[in-house]
């Protein structure tokens, strides 16, 4: 009885877990609704069967919208706020900002918890 043939050396798995198929039209949105909220109480919250998204940067009056790409326009004329569409500038925008809470907390003497 020679089996080695059956020995199965458990390969381990070349798959990555999140093969995100990122379109620039999708990621756009999904920044772009970062900056949305819920409705809040005495809001609509459905326009159709859409739901509505209130810009959390609107404090007076607030501002909603079910289409992503008006809520872009509302972010950059409104809150002068610039809905990148390409995953690199985004993370690039997302160090430019890591660095300066970075150094923002260096100055108030925090680095160590966030060194350690
Ligand atoms: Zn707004």
């Amino acid at each position: 009885m020679d089996s080695e043939a059956d020995l199965s050396i458990p390969s381990r798995s070349e798959t990555p877990d999140s093969v995100e198929t990122r379109s620039k039209r999708g990621l756009a949105a999904r920044t772009t609704w970062a900056h949305t909220r819920p409705a809040r109480d005495g809001e609509a919250e459905y326009l159709g069967n859409s739901q509505i998204k209130y810009c959390i940067h609107c404090t007076e009056l607030s501002y909603g919208t079910s289409v992503t790409t008006n809520m872009r326009h509302h972010l950059m004329s409104k809150h002068q706020i610039r809905i990148e569409t390409t995953p690199g500038s985004i993370q690039q925008a997302t160090i430019d900002q890591l660095q300066r809470l970075y150094i923002k907390a260096e100055s108030s003497g925090q680095t160590q918890q966030i060194d350690t």
